[in-house]
């Protein structure tokens, strides 16, 4: 009997939003399972996809048209890659963000497991015997002679020999005429497990020794000797502790005394690393209160969304350790997200320090190598505690009890290229898919979060008291207006927060200064003419580097050599106006010539080890000072840090988003709390030209209810979240007049879907950076007090835009977008 037909729906990453039917050939048969890798044909190439269904003759789609439904390659996994848990997150996060399965799955694996496909070729029975009858050798093609001597080849390695035109054109016409058959392999480059060479003894070994029959060699003996303390060794670490040559191993393998086998290597992102003791502290009344509402729900396994509410220093990492405790008691495994590769290290040993190898590391600064090692361990089960950024949401652990997503507010949850979906949403849609707790925890909750605990959506817990009742740093406004009318001249520092450096520095302790622009000035300018020198890709002005004597755009990263004379007007008197972190550090350094100043920001933590090894310097006493951007605000924990100075906090105010006093709001918060967190108390001077600014005022009482209050009625009142939901449809394209006109049409289309007024559509209007990397950009805002109607509105308005012309390439819809900039 003939088995049953089989398809797979397939999931391909490229930015399509359907998936495609593929028949299975019967071969594969035994491996098509939900979840697994599949080489399929799209178009002339062959991609890697996911099948996300099974479907047999009945189950499958009748109007599909069977003569087209072309045939699968490859299975790739016979364990497939993907839990059904996730395929299904992974099926949420498309629906809802309106991004492709296939780039969503992509996102949520690690890199490099999706290996690139390679094109091999093979003689068929034909091409053999054609080949045979070749009389003169010498005649017959170049491609079938190379052919003939191997049994597959890449057609990479032919192009090599041949020419790629003519070994391309060769494959085809012999395809053609049925002596050649294309095979596809993944390619072998991508990431897998490193093995090394192991030795251990064969159990015969000990015996042999023992009846004194066989003789050893010194060397010999001091191998056995060595394997004997240890279940098995590297070959490497044995030669060397042994301190003989291959030779003498390989003569003991030869007798059948010892073996070698192939062993995992763990690639360990925190290799080697000394870790903190684990502390074991009597949880404050406060801690013990929120343990306990959070242990309920755990200990019944059933969804439960906390807003843990905690000022920095309230002891919320202490929380989150005990209940991830618990969840792994209960059998259960725990997902702890956060924002920023900047905190993992120091967040990341104190778990190891708890949980020792059931602790899986992912963030996007390890390497490949070491990212697959983590998802491995956390796939096979053996890691049941991962911490990470944005992507380890996805994380393959099963059994999840608890998901904890700190500094819940940070906007850098949120993917900024495709697939736009938003970390800290998604996790707490996986614990309710898994039946899970979700704690989202935040000295400065975002207005959603706080809005959802108000309204019952979440449970509210609060920890209004640092440890210890330590004190929490006041932060003073220094009003810039009048720094400037008593010196009459612009000034970078005010001289009471230079002061307050010296009295710092004086009695031995540190400071943090910041400010929100990393590069040495962020104009060039020339005063002949007064022009400023703009990216030739972007809406924005390039930034002078001095230590590399380079202009760069922080956007595209083109840079050009710093120009001695202005480029539009040959005028020699160049200014540069703006001061970035890098002449902060000049100008201090200069200021206090005896003090250890480093700097902390995006060019210099491009360099990781640097990075990291700068605060761990800091935090052993051996630099003084550190300048930086807001990087610096978050998650460090130095006890001697007693003054932190915010330069100008007065551009972030001024950006034209709707979160802009919020997010200026918790950089206030979030740096004052870096101050005095150990006995000493801390000091927080913010240099600014808007003191009376609501998000300055609140922030510098370090009263968040304050400015939710104020700020949750400017949000009402102009109709931005949570009180609307929101979209914001990007066109860009690299022709002014057709994404105008494209923008036009989809405004158009949106009106007429629009038909009942749910939703109230804005511009389009050119988006606030209105060129950037070369591409001309319009942006239309959707507000709607009903999310599905607005979805629904901006897929219909979409689907009648493009069959009208409009390009989907050069559009993009982001669902709840963090800035509308
Ligand atoms: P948060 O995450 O809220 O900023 P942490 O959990 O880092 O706070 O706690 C702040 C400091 O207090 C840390 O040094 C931590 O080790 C310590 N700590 C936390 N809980 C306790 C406790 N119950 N008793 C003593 N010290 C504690
Ligand atoms: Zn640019």
């Amino acid at each position: 009997m003939p088995t049953e037909a089989l398809y797979a729906d397939v999931a391909v990453p490229v930015h399509v939003f359907q998936t495609f039917s593929y028949r299975i050939p019967t071969s594969l048969h035994d491996l098509a399972q939900p979840g697994a890798r599949i080489v399929v044909p799209l178009g002339r190439r062959q991609v890697t996809g996911y099948i996300v269904a099974i479907q047999t003759t009945s189950s499958r789609d009748a109007s599909i048209d069977d003569a087209a439904v072309k045939e699968a390659t490859e299975i790739l996994d016979s364990i497939p890659v993907l839990t059904p848990e996730l395929l299904e997150l992974t099926r949420w996060v498309s629906e809802y963000y309106g991004a492709p399965w296939g780039e969503v799955i992509k996102a949520a694996l690690p890199p490099g497991i999706s290996p690139s496909i390679e094109q091999f070729v093979t003689l068929t029975e034909v091409g053999r015997a054609a080949l045979q009858h070749e009389t003169d050798p010498a005649t017959a093609e170049p491609l079938m002679r190379l052919i003939s001597s191997g049994e597959i080849h890449s057609v990479e390695a032919l192009s090599k020999s041949l020419g790629r035109t003519q070994a391309l054109k060769a494959v085809r016409e012999f395809e053609r005429a049925g002596m050649l058959k294309r095979v596809f392999r993944p390619s072998t480059t991508y990431v897998r497990a490193k093995r090394q060479r192991a030795v251990r003894l064969v159990s015969r070994g000990e015996d042999a020794e023992k009846s004194a029959i066989v003789r050893f060699t010194p060397g010999q003996q001091r191998i056995l000797d060595q394997l004997k303390q240890s279940p098995s060794l590297a070959l490497q670490a044995l030669l060397v502790a042994a301190d003989v040559g291959a030779s003498t191993v390989n003569t003991l393998e030869r007798r059948g005394l010892i073996e070698f086998f192939e062993q995992d290597l763990r690639r360990d992102p925190l290799g080697g690393e000394s870790l903190p003791a684990a502390e074991n502290y009597q949880l404050t009344t406060d801690q013990t209160a929120v343990l306990t509402a959070i242990e309920e729900p755990l200990r019944k396994q059933t969804y439960a969304a906390f807003l843990l509410h905690g000022v920095t220093g309230s002891g919320k990492t202490e929380v989150y350790i005990r209940a991830m405790r618990l969840a792994l008691e209960l059998g259960r495994s725990a997902l702890m997200l956060v924002p920023e590769i900047a905190m993992t290290p120091v967040f990341s040993r104190r778990l190891r320090a708890h949980f020792g190898d059931r602790v899986a590391i992912f963030h996007s600064s390890l390497s490949r190598g070491e990212r697959f090692d983590e998802w491995t361990r956390v796939r096979n089960g053996e890691a049941r505690i991962v911490i990470g950024t944005r992507s380890a949401v996805f994380a393959p652990v099963e059994n999840l009890g608890l998901v904890v997503v700190d500094e819940e507010h940070e906007s850098s949850y949120r993917q900024q290229d495709s697939p736009q979906y938003n970390g800290r949403d998604t996790a707490i849609v996986r614990a309710q898919k898994a039946g899970a707790v979700v704690v989202l925890g935040s000295a400065t909750p975002s207005l959603e979060s706080f809005h959802n605990a108000r309204t019952g959506k979440y449970q509210y817990l609060p920890l209004p008291r640092r440890i210890a009742n330590r004190p929490m740093a006041t932060a003073r406004l220094i009003d810039m207006r009048e720094v400037f009318d008593e010196q009459k001249k612009p000034q970078i520092f005010a001289n009471e927060l230079l002061r307050a450096i010296e009295e710092t520095a004086a009695k031995g302790e540190q400071s943090i200064v910041l400010l929100n622009r990393r590069g040495y000035s962020s104009f060039v300018l020339c005063r002949s003419c007064g022009e400023t020198i703009q990216c030739p890709n972007c809406d924005v002005t390039l930034t002078y580097h001095r230590s590399e004597r380079v202009i760069v755009c922080h956007y595209c990263n083109h840079r050009e050599a710093a120009p001695s004379q202005c480029p539009s007007c040959d005028g020699k008197y160049i200014y540069y106006i703006g001061e970035g972190t890098e002449q902060i550090e000049e100008l201090l350094q200069k200021r206090f010539p005896a003090l250890r100043i480093a700097r902390i920001d995006r060019d210099t933590v491009s360099r990781r080890k640097s990075f990291e090894q700068t605060l761990q310097e800091f935090s052993e006493g051996r630099i003084d000072m550190l300048v930086g951007t807001q990087m610096l605000a978050k998650g460090h924990d130095y006890p001697n840090v007693t003054l932190v100075g915010v330069v100008s906090v007065d551009t972030g105010l001024a950006l034209p988003d709707f979160r802009a006093a919020e997010r200026t709001f918790q950089l206030i918060t979030q740096v004052a709390g870096r101050a005095g967190r150990g006995e000493l108390a801390g000091k927080v001077l913010i240099q600014t030209y808007h003191p009376s600014h609501y998000a300055l005022r609140h922030a510098s009482a370090q009263d968040y209810q304050g400015f939710y209050d104020e700020e949750i009625r400017h949000r009402q009142n102009l109709g931005y979240p949570p009180f609307v939901s929101l979209a914001s449809l990007l066109i860009r394209g690299p022709e002014l007049s057709r994404v105008r006109a494209d923008a036009l049409t989809l405004r158009k289309e949106l009106d007429q879907a629009n038909t009942e007024r749910m939703s109230r559509v804005l511009g389009p209007a050119p988006a606030p950076l209105a060129r950037l990397k070369g591409e001309h950009r319009y942006q239309l805002l959707i507000k709607s007090r009903s999310r599905k109607q607005l979805r629904a509105l901006a897929d219909q308005a979409i689907r009648a835009a493009v069959e009208s012309g409009v390009n989907a390439r050069s559009l993009n819809l982001e669902i709840d977008p963090v800035s509308v900039m």
